[in-house]
């Protein structure tokens, strides 16, 4: 039985989908004004081991991640600029931009292995869809029309906002600077659904035709009309960071039940954050690295893989350097233990078993490694050890099958040596890792350390 944290009503939920063995699932897609940070790709690692959870559980899944294109302005609420105009240029450039960090962002979660949503739609690709909706809530009277702006009117709602301990009586709007507060908005937790080239928004440069004049869609929208166009609603479970607790996924909830008059969709999941030197990494705060780092710093990026897996989604988790230094330790360790093991036959049933609860349990990725290591460790046959740890890899996406065919045109007295070698270095005894490379070499093999682990060759 798979139990899942739900946020809506703060407790471990069994995991009931609306249709036998099918799942809708919605995850809140980049900002595409920059490249992601490790903390976003964190969050999309989190989604890929649910997703990955639920078809090891038998689900077919249906994954939609759209791609915040425009209206996800600086201040994540109604003011500041808008993220994709901040760099200039025209519309043209400002989408070839988009489509610049789109591709990066791709390539990093490919890095990553995690699996590509089944549709990657933009927000500027569903505007009609948007437009449609909005006019759907200014009929059922849950928005109105300034000078400005299409606002959502809050207080019609009995339960606004969901997902936070917020009290609508206890909200106001940050009193910066740059906040430009529409006066004449009825609440100030009313938020935008469309701006129209008003006031600061006169010259905003991505704009469409609507009912209300040229303007652009507010940030949540998007995912409110585009859930639903793709998965239908109430569809079973939407993702984001725990950031999206307030204001976005709240404004999402609000948007679509007003309108529909049900559920927008049953479980919400949020990932902790990537901290680093114990505060948020953001783009905003400048305080962001980026996988291409790691990359340059020689990193697999599956260590980082790796790392994500050690700490529960819903716990945070400190970056540093170290922490990733030991989780690629453990990793080449892993695959130079899975490079000596049998072809593939059988099973290891109680660690099957194991394994299948921690992960069941609210994605238990920490658990299910350890339980990895217990059966590397144990006296199961080696072909029973393999044919497991290649199952669960279908959940933890860490490549044990190339790991495993890497090794096996090596003599398994050579690859012994491997191991002891790196295990000598997890242990950080140098000078024992560098005696067993000379024995390595001396047998007639060069051992090189890569990006993806270990490579031996044979010497002629
Ligand atoms: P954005 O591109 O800012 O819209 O964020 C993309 C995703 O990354 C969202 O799901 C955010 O909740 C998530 N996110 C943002 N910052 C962090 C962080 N420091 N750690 C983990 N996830 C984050
Ligand atoms: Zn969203």
């Amino acid at each position: 039985m798979l139990k899942l944290f739900n946020s809506l009503s703060r407790k471990l939920e069994e995991f009931k989908p609306i249709k036998p063995k099918e799942v809708g699932l919605y995850t809140c897609g980049p900002t595409v004004y920059n490249y992601a940070h490790i903390g976003n790709l964190r969050t999309y690692l989190f989604e890929d081991f649910l997703r990955r959870i639920l078809v090891y559980n038998g689900f077919k899944v249906n994954h939609v991640m759209n791609m915040t294109d425009v209206g996800h302005l600086s201040g994540d609420q109604d003011f500041g600029e808008d993220k994709m105009e901040k760099e200039g240029g025209d519309a043209a450039e400002i989408m070839t931009l988009a489509k610049k960090y789109t591709d990066a962002f791709l390539a990093d979660i490919d890095k990553l292995n995690i699996l590509r949503a089944d549709v990657i739609a933009p927000a500027t690709g569903n505007i009609v869809e948007q437009v449609e909706l909005i006019k759907t809530l200014l009929e059922k009277r849950f928005a109105y029309e300034t000078e400005l702006a299409i606002y959502f009117d809050v207080a019609r709602l009995a339960d606004y906002p969901k997902l936070t301990n917020q009290k609508l009586s206890d909200m106001k709007v940050a009193a910066r600077s740059d906040v430009i507060i529409d006066q004449n908005k009825k609440h100030p937790a009313d938020f935008a659904l469309w701006f129209k080239l008003a006031g600061r928004y006169k010259n905003h440069i991505l704009r469409w035709p609507s009912p209300w004049g040229d303007g652009f869609p507010g940030w949540h929208i998007e995912c409110s009309a585009m859930s639903r166009k793709y998965l239908g609603q109430p569809f079973d479970i939407h993702t984001g960071g725990v950031d999206h607790l307030f204001p976005h996924h709240p404004n999402e909830i609000a948007q679509s039940e007003a309108a529909f008059g049900v559920p927008l969709a049953n479980y919400w999941l949020h990932g902790e954050h990537l901290l680093i030197n114990d505060g948020r990494m953001a783009k905003s705060e400048g305080n962001f690295i980026t996988l291409q780092t790691l990359i340059d710093r020689e990193f697999n990026p599956l260590a980082f893989r790796y790392l994500a897996l050690t700490t529960h989604y819903r716990s945070r988790l400190n970056w540093t350097w170290e922490s990733l230094l030991g989780a690629k330790n453990a990793l080449y360790n892993l695959y130079a233990q899975i490079s000596v093991l049998e072809m593939a036959a059988g099973g290891a049933k109680e660690f099957e078993q194991a394994f299948e609860e921690a992960i069941n349990d609210d994605l238990n990725t920490a658990q299910a490694l350890a339980v990895v290591w217990d059966l590397i460790h144990s006296e199961e046959e080696s072909s029973a050890k393999l044919a497991s740890l290649l199952k669960f890899d279908q959940v933890l996406g860490l490549k044990f099958k190339e790991a495993w065919i890497a090794g096996r045109d090596i003599p398994a007295a050579i690859k012994q040596l491997v191991i002891e070698r790196e295990g000598a270095r997890a242990a950080k005894d140098f000078q024992k890792a560098d005696e067993l490379r000379r024995q390595i070499e001396a047998a007639g093999f060069t051992l090189e350390d890569t990006i993806d682990g270990w490579r031996l060759k044979k010497k002629f």
